[in-house]
């Protein structure tokens, strides 16, 4: 039995079929019964397993390249230090620990997180309560100062619209309901003005996804990082432009059916990063780049064999298997692409130069 099912039902029984956005919205931030908020969903024991949480080279590496830029840009003496959905908040401490050694970065930064679940900011605050994060509830409160921003699959879990194309309309994808059970369906065709621009590269039938939650977060970031300087680092699995649907349920590291027991399972879509980098403009974009070759760029392979020289046996094999993992382009390094931008005048992030 899923109570969220049954509310899902009812909502649908009152007032009709609703959008995917907001199916994905309810599944997973409903205030009790919502994925994030009520289950904890990573490591070994949960439904997925993200790259902070498969090695600690990941945060490192990250972490060098946001205080290049710092430095690169006069090392401002106040900045903020920003994560976007930390989950675990094991990310922004490997960061804090690879950046331990660079003089005045730790003192200039303003820790400040932003995250929907409050379970997972329960654990946010006891992983980094050696460094006095704060939170905000909404990415508006991202103070006026330089910002140096993280998000690692952040933007995969929010929600997203897929339309359908009919002629030169669109058709919504709806979930409805048929015999007690939640079904897709589709919507009436109807003008659709944000997609004119993919009347031009799609066919009758074909299906694209609109993430309208990103751009207005974006924006606030670049306002920031064009006035007051700084980067950001944006991490997510996707392509260049949205084409099919990508909408994806995971439990117990296996993909399963979105419908069937909403709020048991993580439902994320890949992430349209022609749309991700359209909306930080004015700020400076660096190449779009595979996971694996910004990895590479920064040296993980180095970094991968003085860590080895410290281990053997069994944590020796999980430690190489976790080094193929995040760079292979059979596993997460081709999949995953990395967005950097900075002001229009500083120099690139290390490893996205074009
Ligand atoms: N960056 C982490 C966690 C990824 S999971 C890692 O790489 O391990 C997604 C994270 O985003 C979770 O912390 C979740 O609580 C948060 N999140 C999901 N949807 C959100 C939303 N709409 N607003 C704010 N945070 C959200």
């Amino acid at each position: 039995m899923s109570g969220l099912r049954d509310h899902l039902l009812a909502q649908i029984r009152d007032t009709g079929p609703i959008s995917i956005a907001e199916f994905m919205h309810t599944c997973l931030l409903h205030p009790t019964m919502g994925y994030y908020t009520a289950k904890t969903p990573f490591g070994a024991g949960g439904d997925f397993v993200t790259a902070p949480e498969i090695s600690q080279m990941f945060g490192e590496m990250l972490g060098l390249a946001l205080a290049q830029a710092w430095t690169d840009q006069g090392q401002p003496a106040h900045f903020t230090l920003a994560e976007l959905g930390p989950g675990r908040g094991t990310l922004m401490a490997d960061v804090l620990r690879a950046t331990a050694g660079v003089p005045g970065f730790h003192a200039a930064a303003d820790i400040v997180l932003y995250d929907a679940s409050p379970a997972l900011r329960a654990v946010q605050a006891e992983t980094l309560a050696a460094h006095a994060p704060r939170w905000i509830d909404t990415p508006e409160d991202l103070p006026q100062a330089p910002l140096f921003l993280l998000a690692n699959e952040f933007f995969d879990a929010l929600p997203i619209r897929q339309f359908q194309r009919d002629g030169t309309l669109w058709r919504e994808r709806q979930v409805g309901a048929r015999d007690g059970a939640l079904v897709f369906g589709l919507g009436p065709a109807q003008p659709q003005p944000a997609l004119a621009h993919r009347l031009d590269d799609t066919a009758d039938g074909d299906l694209v996804e609109d993430r309208p939650g990103a751009a207005p977060i974006l924006s606030v970031i670049a306002q920031r990082i064009d006035t007051h300087g700084g980067a950001a680092l944006i991490i997510d699995y996707g392509d260049w432009r949205s084409l099919g649907d990508t909408l994806q349920a995971v439990a117990g590291h296996t993909s399963v059916d979105p419908l069937a027991d909403p709020g048991a399972a993580d439902l994320t879509a890949h992430v349209d990063f022609e749309a991700l980098l359209t909306a930080c403009a004015p700020t400076q974009p660096g190449r779009i780049t595979p996971q694996g070759v910004f990895l590479e760029r920064l040296g993980i392979t180095a970094r991968a064999q003085a860590l080895a020289q410290t281990l053997s046996g069994s944590r020796l094999d999980n430690h190489v298997a976790a080094h193929r993992r995040l760079t292979h382009p059979s596993e997460m390094g081709n999949l995953f692409k990395v967005l950097g931008v900075v002001p229009r005048s500083a120099p690139m992030l290390p490893g996205l130069e074009t």
